[in-house]
């Protein structure tokens, strides 16, 4: 229970830190993207205003022409394809590497599969009169192998950090979980010692009732009426303490024991059933195992046979008189499939998550007089578990629920079993 704790946590702790590691990645990927286009834009719009003065306007034309010839500064390295436009986008000249003849105005980038640019764009003016544009463009090449060649970097250092965040995480979910499983174990021990030492008192307490009872024939009848309340009360304190250590033993690591045997699941509940069908009859409720299939299982019969029991026990206990019980068996192959459904109360939506916790009941009152604990599903559970199947349930208020049990068919699970 708690190395799958530990395991669960040290899981929940790399997939957060491995999604927290990739939204970072790709937040800096964009940043970084973001900061360099800005970057971009400030260059291109600088180099224009450094340009502007160069340009010579002959018969309101803009030309670069007398500038191109001149030796050039460091600055001007031709990088960016520079481009000049008459006033209704036609392109009159070009200069440095070839470019998308297309005037665009104001910033833009080119994205397409073989090209990726920013491009800016500004107008020229003689006096007011508009005279053309002058268009700049430069390659983003650089910038997205740089991005690139991060975001490879980060995807190849990923695995090593998820292997050394694995590492930390079960360390540190260990030594979390270490105080919670201190204190299971001691409720645990105080469950299993508090069953023990409650248990002698109940049998004092039942042999002295039945004492008086047999040795005072006389007495009166109000006294002797209050005789059954107290062997009911004794019943139901003797059956909890019996489930509360039965629980314990179960979740207690040291009382495990491999108790692994081949059986048929199909008789085992038929023989459940059978032992019940006379309550199913006294309350009027018809109680159906028409379709068992020949299951064979590893696991533990009477434990496998307390499943039964607690589910029949409890489709008993929510159903009205009239109503029908349906048990099932079926074969998948790899898993049996055991069902058992009831045209009960049924249980609201709300409750489901919670009814195999311990002590936990819909109604408290109804199962209490109906001699319930709230503590049967969590036994089911518990044996089902330790068998490596899984139970699942499906309920609608009115109508009835649906307890479902799947049992791997051929591995060897550890049962447990109170000595
Ligand atoms: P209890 O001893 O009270 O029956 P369980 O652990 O067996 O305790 O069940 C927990 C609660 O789940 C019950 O109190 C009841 O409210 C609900 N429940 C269990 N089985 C059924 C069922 N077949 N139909 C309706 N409610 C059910």
């Amino acid at each position: 229970m708690f190395r799958s704790l530990r395991w669960r946590l040290t899981f929940w702790f790399v997939l957060l830190t491995s999604i927290v590691y990739a939204v970072t990645v790709a937040s800096g990927l964009w940043l970084f993207r973001a900061e360099m286009t800005r970057l971009v834009d400030e260059e291109l719009a600088d180099l224009a205003d450094e340009l502007r003065p160069s340009i010579a306007i002959k018969n309101n034309v803009p030309s670069l022409e007398e500038w191109s010839m001149k030796p050039r500064r460091v600055p001007f390295k031709f990088t960016q394809t520079i481009q000049i436009y008459d006033p209704r986008g036609k392109l009159l000249e070009q200069h440095g590497p070839h470019g998308i003849p297309i005037l665009y105005l104001n910033e833009h980038e080119i994205k397409d599969p073989l090209y990726h640019a920013r491009v800016y764009a500004t107008p020229l003016f003689d006096g007011k009169k508009l005279i053309g544009y002058i268009q700049i463009e430069l390659s983003l090449k650089n910038i997205e192998r740089s991005a690139n060649q991060f975001g490879q970097t980060m995807a190849i250092l990923a695995p090593f950090l998820l292997l050394g965040l694995g590492a930390a995480g079960f360390v540190f979910s260990g030594k979390a979980a270490q105080p919670i499983e201190e204190g299971f174990h001691v409720l645990q021990r105080f469950m299993s010692d508090a069953g023990h030492e409650l248990s002698t008192p109940i049998a004092i307490i039942q042999a002295n009732a039945e004492a008086m009872e047999a040795e005072l024939p006389d007495l009166d009848e109000s006294l002797k009426g209050r005789l059954p309340v107290i062997y009911r009360s004794i019943d139901r304190m003797a059956n909890l303490v019996q489930d509360l250590m039965l629980l314990s033993k179960m979740e207690s690591p040291v009382s495990r024991k491999n108790l692994a045997h081949q059986l048929d699941l199909g008789r085992l509940v038929r023989h459940a059933v059978e032992e019940m069908q006379e309550l199913f009859k006294t309350e009027l409720i018809e109680l159906k195992a028409e379709n068992l299939a020949p299951v064979t299982i590893s696991g533990d019969a009477e434990s496998l046979k307390r499943v039964v029991t607690n589910l029949l026990q409890n489709a008993l206990r929510y159903t009205d008189k009239g109503g029908v019980v349906q048990v099932g068996l079926e074969n998948l192959g790899r898993h049996a499939k055991l069902t058992i459904s009831d045209t009960g109360i049924g249980i609201p939506p709300e409750s489901l998550p919670l009814i195999f916790d311990r002590f936990y009941r819909v109604d408290k009152s109804r199962s209490r007089a109906q001699g319930g604990s709230g503590l049967g599903l969590s036994i089911v559970k518990a044996i089902i578990e330790a068998h490596k199947g899984r139970i699942e349930v499906e309920s609608k208020l009115g109508s009835g629920t649906t307890f479902t049990v799947f049992f791997p068919l051929g591995s060897r699970p550890i049962t447990l079993l109170p000595s």
